[in-house]
């Protein structure tokens, strides 16, 4: 927080705190929803106006009870933070719209400076861990980013410690990289509570910098991989 705070970056999460969602990794609650706030866009401009923010990270819980899934509300964010300041960089960091494309144009037509989506492990504990979402949707989300809009730089991200292993983390890297994604984070996952999957194995520092280099030389251009690395960490560098 000191890291992102002192240099005027901070993360927003919108569109309420209840998930629409049980993914097995996560803190957040699973439940009755809340209806969209219309009022959030201009407030969380105000937030940033009054923080003086120069980066701006826009995220949410997933709602699948939406029509977009919450699409025209980022949209709304992204256009209303840049009317109160209009030198802060964008970075949106999107549900997987349940593959609605119209819904992620929606998204990038408001011009995001970065587009954000974490694949967040590995393929074959998606039905574990991520249980409603689809590795190769997300891959798909990420593939049509850059299809529609190849001028905003697409970002994921990944958890380590979850099970899997570093082959399966080599052949995620090959995935992103074959899709042109341009910026991938890399964090040990936590475990939140004890009622949350345990940590299958703290992996080491260097590790991640072999993960880091690994990216690097598939063709990745920004790799950021430590242990407390998180998909928000420091995410003004790389604009
Ligand atoms: S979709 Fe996102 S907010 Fe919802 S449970 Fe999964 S990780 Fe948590």
């Amino acid at each position: 927080m000191w890291e992102c705070y002192s240099r005027n970056v901070a993360t927003f999460l919108v569109m309420g705190e209840i998930c629409t969602r049980n993914c097995a990794y996560c803190n957040i609650t699973s439940g009755d929803l809340e209806a969209i706030d219309p009022g959030e866009p201009a407030r969380v401009a105000e937030a940033a106006k009054r923080l003086e923010l120069k980066h701006v990270v826009v995220t949410s819980v997933t709602r699948d009870d939406l029509p977009d899934g919450g699409a025209e509300h980022f949209a709304s964010i992204i256009k209303t933070v840049r009317s109160e300041l209009p030198t802060c960089t964008i970075e949106v960091l999107i549900p997987d719209f349940q593959g609605n494309e119209n819904a992620l144009k929606t998204v990038l037509d408001a011009k995001p400076n970065v587009l954000n989506h974490n694949l967040e492990t590995v393929p074959d504990l998606y039905d574990t861990i991520r249980p409603q979402a689809n590795y190769q949707q997300s891959l798909d989300l990420l593939t049509n980013s850059k299809r529609l809009a190849p001028g905003i730089p697409t970002k994921s991200g990944l958890m380590v410690g979850l099970g899997e292993t570093d082959e399966q983390i080599m052949t995620v890297l090959d995935d992103l990289a074959a899709i042109g994604c341009d910026i991938v984070t890399i964090g040990q996952y936590m475990q939140p509570t004890r009622h949350h999957p345990l940590v299958k194995r703290y992996v080491e520092p260097e590790i991640f910098d072999k993960y880091a280099e690994a990216g690097h030389a598939k063709g990745i251009r920004n790799m950021f991989s430590a242990p407390l690395v998180r998909s928000s960490y420091n995410a003004d560098k790389f604009v």
